[in-house]
């Protein structure tokens, strides 16, 4: 990681911005892929977005595409997207894990430190939240976004997405009412088989070009899919995909 730094910056600044991560964010230079703009979306009745649950996306212009990645921090994997994501300029969206968050709070405020929008993937990722009772599913909910907000020390987007997708009407309802905008996604990297990086970048490019931009969804806790994304990235800006950062 530290080789990879360096070869990307100038010596002279490259010391400074070891000693202040942060910093090594704001030191991007032209080349990289960035992002083109940053969408504020609104929580409220039916801010239900992906279409692969509901029926609508974002309002994205034609390849546009918003990154987002479950299930972290995880140490390794997550050191690694952080590292391609913050070479290429590109801010992306995290639905962390509370109880992996509260294990690794170091991971929740670098992913703040950088820029990236910190949102809430429940606190244990219950498989489903469709088979147990609401009640103790809300719960869960609701821990999550207090895990990773201790966590990070500041408050995070209402931004939520279910684990596995598995929403109910009830939960939904109930998600709303707290002003929290769900997440499904418009595509996925299918990183939770198992195949080599290579592999990987083609079935996930196949389904953007065919998409023409989206929400995609990865796992930042898949070795694979860090291996994945600076090959991604500089897909996206060969073929003109343009990155939306979403914020509250
Ligand atoms: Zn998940």
């Amino acid at each position: 990681m530290l080789r990879r730094i360096l070869t990307c910056l100038p010596l002279a600044i490259a010391s400074l911005a070891l000693a202040s991560p942060p910093a090594l964010a704001q030191a991007c230079g032209p080349g990289t892929l960035g992002t083109s703009r940053v969408m504020a979306v609104s929580p409220g009745s039916n801010a239900h977005f992906g279409t692969k649950s509901y029926d609508r996306s974002l309002p994205l212009q034609p390849r546009e595409v918003v990154l987002t990645f479950d299930d972290g921090p995880l140490p390794g994997p997550t050191d690694s997207v952080l590292d391609s994501l913050r070479r290429e300029c590109v801010k992306a969206t995290f639905f962390l894990i509370g109880s992996n968050a509260a294990a690794n709070p170091g991971y929740v405020r670098r992913i703040a430190a950088e820029g990236h929008t910190l949102a809430n993937h429940s606190m244990t990722h219950p498989w489903t939240m469709r088979t147990i009772p609401h009640d103790v599913a809300w719960k869960n909910i609701l821990d999550g976004e207090a895990a990773i907000e201790a966590a990070a020390g500041r408050k995070i987007a209402p931004f939520f997405r279910f684990p596995g997708f598995a929403d109910t009407p009830g939960l939904l309802d109930a998600l709303d009412k707290r002003g929290i905008a769900t997440f499904g996604t418009d595509l996925w990297a299918s990183d939770w088989n198992v195949m080599r990086a290579d592999t990987q970048l083609a079935l996930v490019m196949g389904r953007l070009r065919k998409n023409n931009g989206g929400i995609v969804l990865f796992h930042d806790t898949k070795k694979q899919t860090a291996e994945m994304l600076p090959g991604f990235l500089a897909a996206l800006k060969q073929e003109g995909f343009r990155v939306v950062h979403i914020t509250p």
